[in-house]
């Protein structure tokens, strides 16, 4: 029988109707066997994430302030999901119990982790599922590192023993037992690691949107869902800026080859955006897959006579780099000059020290620093059979009166990335979505 490993995110559980739902989604479907749950979402637009809430109650204490009032919000958060499903269920005492667990100062990451804890507790009892505790089955190394080996085999053991489960997403255990989480939105890791575990056919991750888009609905009206798109498109545009999934979601199911359903709990019939390890078809016929992008950086030029000769150039500037934290984003070279794109953020905070500094190890000609820059990524499989790809582009842009800053394509053809004045930005992507998607 198949077996595929649904995930909920926090607005399909932020209430008792939305639970119903999912209960429903499950339910449809016997080879849905294991299910991760998030923590409670925003219910409606100005509403707060029960996550968001625990971080609260975290720095209050750390404060020295009173949370009996403020916890009494998350309180209610619970009881009432509850209360709305009509399930003879008590978590009062685990919710004592988490208010001094937090009050004795057992950490950030135990006080952000409770969410999906006590929203997995309650999801189990109303599914009838067995509930399994992250705590028991995701570990992290020493140097806070995710553990996937260790962790691979201690899930298998334990999805071994049962048919049917819920596990609390976010969170796992350091090797001294203290509650560890990944980073924000790490739930969809979750979810990743256990369908690895349980070799699934497929992960199936439910969340308010039916998928990903071509490009950004802020800036495109409307744009065209993304039906079908590999692990390496959506690691670009996912690191370019595109959010639905966590960016490190695909690892543990690349491993695999298990392919990803992102789906939404509020259209189920929609058949969302499915990842998988390899397409030969193109995405909608279209010749590229998507357009992602980000505002906020700067690009460091040194020039200098002869660079190209003087041994070890480059490895000295990228050492500065690492010693000042700035990471290379993206790099253009000529003969006498080189480019790095790097954060403005990373970039401004130590601009007076940085620069001097490379000016001493490089003895450079001139180094100059220009900044509020965007960078916009065009993603596409079909790119590197289509002749003439980055000569639309190009063509569109500057047709819209956009000035280029720099370009880089990688060798594997799947994306270009243009930078442009962050000005430009909105206009860049919509000639580019015009050219390539609009008739
Ligand atoms: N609840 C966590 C967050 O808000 C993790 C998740 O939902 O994936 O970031």
């Amino acid at each position: 029988m198949q077996i595929k490993v649904v995930k909920f995110g926090g607005t399909s559980l932020a209430d008792a109707e939305h639970f119903k739902r999912v209960a429903e989604i499950v339910k449809a479907d016997p080879t849905r066997r294991y299910v991760v749950a998030s923590a409670p979402g925003k219910r409606t637009g100005n509403d707060v994430k029960v996550t968001d809430m625990l971080y609260n109650c975290y720095n209050m204490i750390r404060n020295r302030e009173d949370i009996t009032e403020y916890y009494k919000n998350i309180v209610q958060r619970y009881t009432d999901i509850i209360k709305g499903l009509g399930i003879d269920f008590d978590i009062t005492g685990e919710l004592e119990y988490i208010k001094h667990a937090m009050m004795a100062r057992s950490g950030r990451d135990y006080a952000a982790s409770r969410g999906e804890y006590l929203n997995s507790l309650i999801l189990a009892k109303y599914l009838g599922f067995d509930f399994i505790d992250a705590e028991n089955v995701i570990f992290f190394k020493e140097n806070s590192e995710f553990d996937e080996e260790r962790t691979n085999i201690a899930m298998q053991e334990e999805l071994s023993k049962h048919k049917n489960a819920v596990i609390p997403g976010f969170y796992g255990c350091m090797p001294n037992g203290t509650i560890k989480t990944f980073s924000r939105g790490g739930s969809d890791i979750t979810g990743s690691i256990v369908a690895r575990a349980a070799n699934a056919d497929l992960y199936e991750n439910w969340t308010d949107v039916s998928g990903f888009l071509m490009a950004d609905p802020r800036i495109i009206e409307n744009p065209l869902p993304i039906s079908t798109i590999t692990y390496r498109e959506l690691r670009e545009l996912s690191y370019n800026g595109a959010t639905v999934l966590h960016e490190d979601a695909i690892f543990p199911v690349q491993k695999e080859g298990i392919p990803i359903n992102i789906r939404n709990t509020n259209h189920p019939k929609d058949k969302g955006t499915l990842i998988v390890p390899f397409a030969s078809e193109r995405n909608n016929h279209h010749i590229i897959t998507g357009i992602a992008g980000k505002k906020g950086f700067s690009v460091i030029n040194i020039e200098k006579n002869h660079m190209g000769s003087e041994f070890g150039f480059a490895a000295r500037i990228f050492r500065c780099l690492d010693f000042y934290d700035i990471h290379t984003e993206h790099l253009a070279s000529g003969i006498d000059s080189m480019s790095h794109i790097v954060s403005s953020e990373k970039l401004n905070s130590k601009l007076d020290e940085f620069i001097p500094e490379l000016h001493k190890i490089t003895e450079a000609d001139n180094i100059s620093v220009d900044t509020g820059l965007a960078l916009v990524a065009v993603v596409g499989r079909g790119m590197k059979e289509s002749k003439g790809t980055a000569a639309r582009i190009f063509s569109a842009i500057s047709n819209a009166g956009v000035n280029v800053r720099m370009i880089d394509q990688g060798a594997s053809e799947l994306n270009i990335v243009i930078a442009v004045y962050e000005s430009d930005y909105e206009k860049t992507i919509e000639a580019i979505y015009n050219e390539f998607v609009k008739d």
